[in-house]
């Protein structure tokens, strides 16, 4: 849109040099000499310094054979926190490479006074950058030769699991003995005020490491029993001791730094504190399985793992830009891999790999979504795919409008998926009209974003659309995202009435 752009009426135009270096050429061609031109050289997405000898090398050039330039952010600050100063808690080492708003602010004035004034080129040492990036290429804290190598290792056989997933079904019905539209939550259960107080307790120092065990414990055993009570077929533990499915693990895992006060916004008024990925990930010890371990020893039915993917822990989190995130999605999938092995090892039968954030990963230039798509199913597939066929591997997604991409979403060959569904009236089905989805799906069955509680009757009419359109044995009953942000009283009315229709729908269905 070039040529558009050049021939509208304003007095400026803003390139992003970040994302888009190549097209530099052909913005000075086609934007007119008269019009300022803003050159975007400092990242506004990401939190990592600058380097100021490269960005000042690349804008040299420009800045000799052209007037009316603006020196800028690639793009607004809305998406790195506000200041770098105020974060006394960071290894000093991570510290040193990172710059928030304030320091971009400046980071883009040293810019500029040594594009005017060389005898300036003294201010980048003050903002250590040249050490740094040579630090950052050698710290022992970002490399770990054994998940290099490891990354390397990983050969096809790795991507796939042992058999096709009708080898897999077949074995995993044996298994697991699960009726017809078997109900199922996403895993979490209601966060109730006294879950935050007593992770502030912990957290401060007030209670014991022993004291929230138990009360962690106290609470999964409630969510057990209630969910027992209520009737449905797979059980979780609830994630009482999970803050945010994203930093939970991260704080587990090596490669990652969190802020006290690094707050972006998310959307509206929520904000969201993403962890640094600074370097290689690697986990030292099992993250979830004392907690499923737990609440399978109080139930008979099947309890299931719950995990965060790695696509979701990358696009949630600010990622190191010294490798390709491919590469970081990867080392994350594999340290997921080892807790999958983990869970199944301690005799977790369904484990759960959520990945909500597939879709908002996607690339904006359609070019380059086949790229993403397959190191994104890659990803998942290496994070699931060492289990045995019994083994039934989950994953959920939510914020809706997969039609576009149902494609991948079958390579990524999850045993079953619980997919968003609700508020669209089952919209997504329309993609299988085109499309056979291969294997076990839940279109969930109510919206978790209301406190309203939906009719048995409106659960059984949504289960009968989605029969129309997929095989009614393929089909899982089960809300459409965790029940984190819900009360007690609507989450079990709810889901009372959920198993009720998954009730209906097998005598109607199922013929014996
Ligand atoms: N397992 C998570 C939960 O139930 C999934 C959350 C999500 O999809 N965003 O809370
Ligand atoms: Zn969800």
């Amino acid at each position: 849109n070039l040529k558009l752009v050049s021939e509208l009426p304003v007095s400026g135009v803003h390139v992003d040099l970040v994302r888009g270096q190549n097209q530099l050429n052909d913005v000075l061609k086609t934007i007119p000499e008269n019009v300022f031109l803003s050159l975007g050289i400092v990242d506004g997405r990401n939190i990592w310094q600058t380097d100021l000898e490269k960005a000042i090398n690349f804008l040299k050039s420009v800045f000799e054979s052209r007037n009316k330039l603006i020196i800028s952010s690639s793009c607004s600050l809305l998406h790195v926190p506000v200041d770098l100063d105020s974060e006394d808690k960071l290894n000093p080492e991570i510290k040193s490479w990172l710059s928030f708003s304030k320091q971009k602010l400046n980071e883009i004035k040293i810019i500029k006074d040594t594009l005017q004034n060389d005898s300036c080129r003294g201010l980048i040492n003050q903002t250590p950058t040249d050490n740094q990036t040579h630090d950052r290429k050698n710290s022992k804290l970002v490399h770990i030769n054994a998940v290099k190598e490891r990354l390397q290792k990983v050969s096809d056989s790795d991507y796939s699991r042992k058999s096709t997933f009708k080898i897999r079904q077949k074995i995993q019905r044996e298994k697991l003995k699960l009726p017809h539209f078997p109900t199922t939550t996403i895993g979490s259960f209601p966060q109730t005020k006294d879950i935050r107080e007593a992770r502030a307790k912990y957290k401060a120092g007030k209670i014991s490491g022993i004291e929230y065990n138990d009360f962690l414990k106290s609470k999964i055993k409630e969510v057990i029993s209630i969910q027992n009570e209520i009737g449905l077929d797979v059980l979780v533990h609830g994630e009482p001791e999970r803050n945010d499915m994203v930093e939970y693990f991260g704080e587990m895992l090596h490669g990652f730094a969190f802020t006290k006060n690094g707050w972006v916004q998310s959307y509206g008024s929520r904000c969201v504190k993403p962890p640094i990925i600074f370097g290689d990930v690697q986990r030292s010890k099992p993250m979830t399985t004392d907690w499923t371990k737990y609440a399978q020893s109080l139930t008979k039915k099947s309890v299931k793992g719950m995990l965060t993917g790695p696509v979701t822990i990358l696009q949630w989190s600010f990622v190191r830009n010294d490798q390709p995130r491919s590469e970081t999605a990867k080392q994350i999938a594999l340290a997921l891999r080892d807790e999958v092995h983990d869970l199944e090892s301690n005799g977790i039968s369904i484990i759960q790999i959520d990945e909500p954030a597939i879709r908002e990963g996607l690339p904006l230039r359609k070019s380059e979504w086949k790229d993403y798509l397959k190191w994104a199913v890659e990803s998942f597939k290496l994070s699931s795919s060492g289990v045995k066929d019994e083994t039934q591997i989950h994953t959920h997604m939510c914020y809706s409008e997969f039609n576009d991409i149902i494609e991948s979403i079958s390579e990524m060959d999850a045993d079953v998926i619980s997919i968003e569904s609700s508020r669209s009236q089952m919209e997504l089905l329309d993609a299988f009209i085109k499309f056979k989805y291969p294997n076990e799906i839940g279109p969930g069955v109510y919206d978790v974003h209301s406190p309203s509680v939906p009719l048995k009757d409106e659960i059984k009419n949504l289960l009968i659309k989605a029969s129309k359109f997929l095989p009614y044995e393929n089909i899982w009953v089960n809300p459409d995202c965790g029940l984190k942000t819900r009360g007690w009283e609507e989450t079990i009315a709810s889901l009372k009435n959920m198993v009720d229709a998954a009730k209906l729908m097998r005598e109607m269905y199922v013929r014996v």
